[in-house]
């Protein structure tokens, strides 16, 4: 009885600081928007980009940082 009381104790620590250490929400971070075509080369950091308004896919949103994984350069309009 008093183990479970211990395991709890220690859960309920554990929730408490992993809900400290969450990532911040408002972290600067760099979101961009890319068509989400095979052909689609490029990332636009304005979602009303002209060369998004050629996009016959879906339009998604991704980090800067996934942008530029996915072997995206940005967009020749901005
Ligand atoms: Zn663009």
């Amino acid at each position: 009885m008093k183990t479970k009381t211990l395991t709890t104790l220690a859960l309920l620590s554990f929730l408490t600081l992993m809900s400290f250490s969450t990532p911040i929400e408002d972290a600067p971070q760099t979101s961009v928007y890319l068509c989400d075509s095979s052909g689609g080369k490029k990332y636009h950091y304005s979602k009303g980009c002209r060369g998004l308004s050629n996009c016959q896919h879906e339009i998604i949103k991704v980090s800067l940082e996934d942008a530029k994984k996915r072997g995206k350069t940005l967009c020749g309009w901005e």
